[in-house]
């Protein structure tokens, strides 16, 4: 095996050390198990699977087929593939047409996927192969799958962020739940099933709906000891605007004394109208503040980022968060904000309203402190936010929300499954509740 792990570096070209997780789950594969893989962002899940066509190798590099439900996701891991030489390609919804990237064509655009012959894929010349889960059930791609050399090359199926399952599945994208039929399919494959967060229960329940046999589980603990937890309450919903006052007001004053020393934050709203009034509040507040240089929209400090904004502006907001010390301090955002977020100087991220889940909540907080550096995660809320009848809520936020005898780390990570997190740093440095024990 350490062979075939060594060729499929060289692949794809990897210079640097494997982890210990990953190499657990290649070796759980190679020895047959079906296996579950709950690895923090960016602990590297996809190089996972990515090396399986060469690591399951028989005679010849097998297939691996790669279920995502993201389209950037996979035109990004097929564009950065292609680079390395990996003949790799992804599907369309529809299950109709396969895109890929031009590596060697120096005239044309390449950040323009281009179509590629089904022919290719139909003949099983292709390593690893992107789909949407509704694709693997139109009928060209289930005739492809039943060709003999597919059913002889695959040599793995992958599904990529299979927490989405539970997420979606119910109404949204039904044919989430019928990943299952695929293992069937392919019985002689490796199963591999990976993402980043997932509940004991929620282990359970993917394993069943996957076919699973008797997974082996492999999971990272996903504390981040340089994030501080906070909770606090704010007002009542009666007060219409004047609600968000506790927390707009002294976040314009803080961001006109610092400045560019304001620690880069991200304030998640609940809708667009709180946005727009957080937005009014401190572009009054700062008023010719607001600019770092001349007054065009490029040099001002604060921003928003919501669905409906042009997208030439949320492509200049991720831009600015791309950078180690932008000029943009503070983000009014939309859960909009999140997928392809690349921004490792955010320090601070403020919820003016709990998400409705500790999986979501654990996302959106996990965006602050990507370089290691100390962070903070906020989270307000008032009772109106917990209400029974909101829409998703679930009960384990409401007892999180209102955790008055424990250690907010240790109740967040006991959710995760795990129980023996330890906080190795001051108290002081763990979070609210910790903090006011000293
Ligand atoms: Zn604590």
């Amino acid at each position: 095996m350490e062979s075939k792990i060594n060729l499929a570096r060289e692949k794809l070209k990897i210079t640097y050390p494997l982890k210990d997780k990953q190499i657990e789950t290649l070796k759980a594969l190679d020895l047959g198990n079906d296996c579950i893989s709950i690895l923090p962002t960016g602990y590297g899940k996809s190089l996972i699977f990515q090396m399986l066509p060469w690591v399951l190798m028989k005679d010849e590099p097998g297939i691996v087929i790669v279920i995502c439900p993201l389209t950037s996701i996979m035109q990004d891991q097929v564009m950065t593939l292609k680079e390395k030489g990996i003949r790799t390609s992804f599907v369309n919804l529809q299950g109709t047409v396969a895109y890929s990237y031009n590596s060697d064509n120096e005239d044309s655009d390449e950040s323009k996927p281009q179509t590629v012959n089904m022919e290719m894929i139909k003949s099983g010349d292709i390593e690893i192969l992107y789909s949407h889960p509704e694709a693997m059930f139109t009928p060209v791609l289930s005739r492809i799958l039943r060709r003999k050399v597919f059913q002889q090359k695959v040599c793995c199926i992958a599904v990529d962020e299979v927490h989405m399952i539970e997420e979606w599945g119910e109404d949204f994208r039904p044919k989430f739940k019928q990943i299952g039929e695929l293992t069937a399919l392919f019985p002689n494959a490796a199963h591999l099933a990976v993402t980043a967060t997932a509940t004991p229960s929620c282990i359970q329940s993917l394993s069943k709906i996957l076919q699973y046999i008797n997974p082996t589980i492999i999971k990272v603990n996903p504390d981040r000891p340089n994030l501080f937890l906070e909770i606090k309450t704010r007002l009542s919903n009666l007060q219409k605007f004047s609600k968000y006052d506790d927390i707009v007001v002294p976040l314009a004053q803080e961001l006109k004394t610092k400045r560019e020393k304001f620690p880069l934050t991200i304030v998640y709203v609940e809708s667009l109208e709180a946005l727009g009034y957080f937005y009014q509040f401190i572009n009054y507040e700062l008023k010719e503040e607001q600019y770092i240089g001349e007054a065009i929209p490029e040099n001002r400090i604060f921003g928003q980022f919501h669905k409906d904004y042009t997208s030439q502006m949320k492509q200049h907001i991720l831009f600015e968060l791309r950078k180690e010390e932008p000029k943009l301090r503070l983000v009014l955002a939309t859960v909009a904000l999140g997928m392809g977020l690349d921004a490792p100087a955010i320090t601070r991220i403020i919820h003016c309203r709990p998400p409705t889940t500790l999986e979501k909540y654990f996302q959106e907080v996990g965006r602050a402190g990507r370089k290691g550096q100390k962070a903070e995660a906020l989270m307000y809320y008032n009772n109106n936010d917990l209400a029974k009848n909101r829409k998703g809520l679930s009960d384990a936020m409401v007892q999180y929300c209102k955790t008055k005898d424990k250690c907010l780390r240790l109740q967040l990570l006991q959710y995760f499954g795990f129980n023996e997190t330890k906080f190795n740093g001051p108290m002081y440095e763990c979070c609210s509740y910790c903090r006011q024990l000293q």
